[in-house]
């Protein structure tokens, strides 16, 4: 079964460890590598660097907008996007109240740029109710006390939700609000071909309602590093403005953009594959008495594994089992873990997986019933 054993870089055989704790810890592919060492490259805070120029048309283009910037993180991404559109501080955003920005971004959008968070509860599926969110909207003429609102930002897919995907049509409406009400709309889109596959739509259309775009190369698209932000032309060259105050302007990045296109032709029809290896896994996972996940979650490649209380084991003892037999999962909690499937774990990765949480979670019960 699986391929255990595997050899690291000095040809030496070594046990092959499954790394499910998130898509960003893939390596660079060998062809992602030799892009890099070949990239043609200048300095891009002048603007002259060819590599940096071409991933970012070229990412703009895949998202039918008219430009894109380059930037180190997918944080600074949704920063940068967030206070071009609010460029008044006291500006007000409205967010998921479980969502990327609002939870794990450091508040940077307060601290740095007088952003005020309004958040809309995040429904089970990553959807915010639209009479939720046109209810959070403030009223202009209240401005004596009220902040205004001026952006909307919504998330696709959602982390937070286990990785379900937002439609075109609920997104349409987002923006048929935002639009109404002179907002700007924002997509967190940090996993957005992973939206895109999963629903079967081309990825311009699902985000064509919104003014920005944030793009992680870095998740599930396996480059080493960065996110590429789309929007209209003067939207970028504010963005590159910011890009530059927060210490994001950088010099040959041409050696990251070349892994990145090679990560774009080549690992994004992965996804696919990825979201069948989920679904395995989820299927799997559910057939081990004391584990739980709820299958209608797993729409692309997160899955959240409940730890049932009735269970022998805990979510902390089980993940410390799996990491000795090189399987690695990320804890949340007591009782819950989170997997998370890329283009490195194959299908034999994940039976070997299953077979080994079902070996930990079994172990632990025949431990239990000897005491
Ligand atoms: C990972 C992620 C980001 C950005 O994360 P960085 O680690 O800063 O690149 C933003 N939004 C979502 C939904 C994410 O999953």
């Amino acid at each position: 079964m699986g391929e255990v054993a595997t050899h690291n870089d000095n040809g030496e055989m070594v046990k092959r460890v499954v790394d499910m704790r998130s898509d960003t810890v893939t390596k660079p592919t060998e062809a992602m590598r030799a892009a890099m060492a070949i990239a043609e490259v200048d300095d891009d805070v002048l603007g002259y660097d060819p590599t940096a120029l071409r991933l970012e048309t070229e990412m703009a283009r895949i998202m039918g907008k008219e430009a894109g910037l380059f930037v180190p993180s997918g944080t600074m991404g949704n920063l940068i996007c967030v206070l071009v559109h609010c460029d008044v501080r006291g500006s007000e955003v409205i967010l998921g109240d479980i969502s990327h920005i609002h939870i794990y971004e450091n508040g940077g959008i307060s601290t740095l740029g007088g952003v005020h968070p309004r958040t809309v509860k995040n429904n089970i599926d990553g959807t915010m109710d639209l009479d939720l969110i046109e209810a959070a909207i403030r009223d202009p003429k209240g401005e004596l006390y009220y902040p205004r609102t001026r952006l909307i930002c919504i998330e696709n897919s959602h982390a937070n939700s286990g990785g379900r995907c937002l439609s075109v049509d609920y997104t349409d409406k987002v923006g048929e609000l935002a639009k109404k009400h002179g907002l700007k709309l924002h997509i967190d889109g940090a996993r957005i071909f992973n939206a895109a596959t999963a629903l079967g739509v081309p990825v311009d259309r699902l985000v064509q309602a919104a003014d920005s775009v944030s793009v992680c190369l870095s998740k599930g698209l396996g480059a080493p590093v960065g996110t590429v932000i789309v929007g209209s032309k003067s939207f970028i060259t504010k963005a590159k403005n910011l890009r530059k105050t927060l210490g994001g302007g950088m010099r040959q990045i041409g050696i990251l953009c070349a892994a990145a296109l090679v990560a774009l032709q080549d690992n994004v029809r992965k996804l696919e594959d990825d979201h069948k290896n989920a679904k395995l896994l989820a299927d799997g996972l559910n057939q081990i008495t004391g584990l739980k996940v709820d299958n209608s979650s797993v729409e692309t490649n997160i899955i959240y594994v409940r730890v049932c209380e009735n269970s022998n084991t805990t979510a902390p003892k089980l993940s410390k089992s799996l990491e000795e037999n090189g399987i690695l999962v990320m804890l949340e909690n007591t009782f819950r873990f989170r997997v998370v499937i890329h283009h490195q774990i194959t299908t034999s990765d994940v039976q070997r997986a299953l077979s080994c949480i079902q070996q930990a979670v079994t172990g632990a019960s025949s431990e239990h019933a000897e005491k």
